[in-house]
């Protein structure tokens, strides 16, 4: 048979090319380029053997049939050493493969030498017989082990993606399939030589697209950077996980001062001391809000935020809000309102904790960023963006916007605007408090949510904040609108109610909104009853320690600790002097079945939100009534 050898002279005048452009101007002293290197040179070696035996064998008769077989023995072994010189290069990119799986890739190719060694004195692959060439009974076992490398090999490589960027793992897989393509043509075609081209061409594209200098430097930098990110990373975790247990370490001594300042507040009738004890509480309050504020922001930075999702009423958290931010609003004389689309429902199911923690930011800056003008928070209800997400029954969007006529945001400002720690316009803002936290939580909060938030704003005409959450609803009563629920609410608590007195009788109230705590207060007045508040959990538990109460309410949702929890603690300490007295729950779930839910716990009764006068003065005449004589 005549054999078309023009392909591998072609191959070989490639790979004279390429190997003086890599002792030349492409000469680089990495591993991965020796290796090509080393690769260029078998490959050119097997393309001049093959030409030689192409014609040794076509024209066999004119040669010794030994002087054949070691030639083509020759050109089997440097075949041989093509396949591990390509195999040594391409495990070299991938430092994450293991030593075994390269022990793996060597089995077959020692199978194949002994396979070839053997064939010298036993012709079990092929042989010469007055100068014809014969093949022998395992001939194609070449074929078989060869492929069996090769497919491991794209295996491994496979398996290591992702140590290397994307790019380079194609190369190497390219570096791969090129010279099987180009093996399976020629058995295919059968008198042409293809297998040294393609393995010069993929020489070609190895050293083209991964030996470049430019790209060693390039991968070099890359590394560089993948390491640098990790640190960082690692640098940011132990920041976060830092500021999260120093800021929970730090909230229980406050939660104490403040407490204990409730006490004096109580105790003392020097108005000195009185002011003073003010002053203490405000600036722990103060205190207390930042420590949260970062706790929140570490918690969420290391991943350890999580969102408790209960059933809500919209209702009650709109009127937190307003509750939270009407006083500062009247101070400042803005006109401030909360407007809602009546027919949207009422009830959802969410973190109804973080989602007041995202109004009230978003209200709480529209007030304290505006000196004169409005503030006015729009709330509706829209068919939900993106139906895919959500498959756990029927979500809508809830859209909040608050529109405020205050000083604005530049232009320039906009993208610093979600940044921790960020304060802008500082020549303006200093004498307004703040820690440039709010609007950082405020977005990661909303991520979680799978929400969107969106800025549209005026230098020193004003800005409006427009959230977007997608809440599952879970009741189809109407929200209604929201004003005119709030003066009924008001009308209704004004009305005439018949207070009795219980002088000498203490209240301890747990809400974290103080504005709920000052409306309770002011519902009780006229009982004669001494009246304490705490802020939070972990402030309740500390005071009652030291005051025994005849009647506790406690919120049931609060950050960090919730009323079910602090009640539980409080309970659960046998010297704790208030473990046996009754607790009311604070609630907004005002639904069917949950009263038994309240009781299981504990509590001796719950009162929903908002609070009314009469329900309270009920509650507390019931749970007291011992005392009251009936
Ligand atoms: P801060 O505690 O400072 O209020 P935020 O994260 O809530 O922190 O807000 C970051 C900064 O964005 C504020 O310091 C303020 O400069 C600006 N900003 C936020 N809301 C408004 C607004 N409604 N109008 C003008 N500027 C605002």
């Amino acid at each position: 048979m005549q054999y078309n050898v023009s392909f591998d002279i072609a191959a070989i005048l490639v790979l004279i090319v390429l190997a003086v452009g890599m002792n030349t101007v492409l000469y680089t002293d990495s591993s991965g380029a020796k290796l090509v290197r080393r690769y260029v040179y078998c490959v050119l070696i097997t393309a001049a053997l093959d030409i030689v035996t192409a014609y040794t064998i076509t024209y066999g008769a004119s040669i010794p049939d030994p002087a054949n077989l070691i030639l083509n023995t020759l050109y089997q072994l440097s075949s041989m050493c093509c396949v591990a010189v390509a195999m040594s290069t391409i495990f070299s990119y991938y430092p994450g493969i293991s030593r075994q799986a390269a022990m793996i890739n060597k089995v077959p190719l020692f199978l194949l030498t002994i396979l070839i060694v053997a064939n010298l004195f036993t012709g079990i692959l092929f042989r010469f017989s007055n100068g014809e060439y014969i093949h022998g009974p395992l001939f194609l076992m070449t074929y078989i082990l060869s492929l069996v490398i090769v497919f491991h090999a794209f295996f491994v490589v496979f398996k290591n993606r992702k140590d290397r960027p994307a790019i380079m793992s194609r190369i190497v897989l390219l570096f791969l399939f090129l010279p099987t393509v180009f093996a399976i043509i020629q058995m295919l075609l059968g008198d042409t030589l293809l297998v040294p081209f393609g393995d010069a061409f993929s020489a070609l594209i190895m050293l083209f697209a991964l030996e470049t200098p430019d790209y060693r430097k390039l991968m070099k930098t890359m590394s560089e950077l993948e390491a640098a990110k990790e640190e960082a990373n690692i640098a940011n975790h132990t920041k976060s996980d830092f500021l999260a247990s120093m800021s929970h370490e730090i909230r229980t001594p406050i939660n104490g001062i403040l407490g204990m300042d409730t006490m004096i507040l109580r105790d003392c009738d020097d108005p000195q001391i009185v002011e003073y004890a003010e002053n203490i509480r405000i600036a722990g309050n103060g205190l207390l809000s930042i420590i949260n504020d970062i706790l929140d922001l570490s918690k969420i930075e290391s991943g350890k935020m999580e969102l408790v999702p209960v059933k809500y009423d919209l209702f009650t958290v709109l009127n937190d809000c307003y509750q939270m931010n009407r006083m500062r609003a009247s101070e400042n004389g803005l006109d401030f309102s909360i407007e809602n689309d009546p027919d949207m429902p009422s009830e959802y199911f969410g973190d109804v904790v973080r989602i007041r923690q995202i109004f009230n930011n978003l209200i709480s800056n529209g007030v304290k960023y505006t000196k004169e003008g409005s503030v006015k928070v729009k709330v509706t209800c829209r068919d939900i963006a993106d139906p895919g997400e959500h498959d756990d029954g029927e979500y809508l969007d809830l859209v909040i916007s608050v529109e405020d006529t205050g000083i604005g945001i530049k232009e320039e400002d906009m993208e610093k605007l979600f940044e921790s720690f960020t304060r802008l316009d500082e020549g303006r803002n200093n004498n307004i408090e703040g820690t440039g936290l709010g609007l950082r939580i405020t977005h990661q909060l909303i991520d979680m949510m799978k929400g969107s938030v969106d800025v549209k704003s005026e230098y020193q005409k004003g800005s409006v904040f427009t959230v977007t959450i997608p809440q599952r609803v879970v009741g189809h009563r109407c929200m209604g609108d929201f004003a005119a629920r709030l003066r009924e609410h008001i009308a209704v608590a004004k009305g005439k109610v018949e207070v009795f007195k219980a002088p000498g009788k203490k209240v301890l109230i747990v809400d974290d909104v103080k504005m709920n705590v000052l409306v309770f207060k002011g519902l009780l007045r006229g009982t004669e009853m001494q009246i304490d508040s705490a802020l939070s959990g972990s402030e309740a538990i500390e005071m009652t320690k030291y005051a025994k109460y005849d009647i506790i309410f406690m919120d049931h949702l609060m950050p960090e600790m919730d009323g079910i929890e602090a009640f539980h603690r409080i309970r659960d300490d046998k010297d704790n002097i208030n473990h046996d007295t009754p607790v009311v729950v604070l609630t907004a779930n005002a639904i069917v079945g949950v009263r038994e839910k309240y009781m299981r716990e504990g509590f001796i009764d719950y009162v929903s939100k908002p609070v009314e006068q009469k329900t309270l003065l009920n509650t507390l005449g019931t749970v007291l009534s011992d005392s009251l004589g009936g």
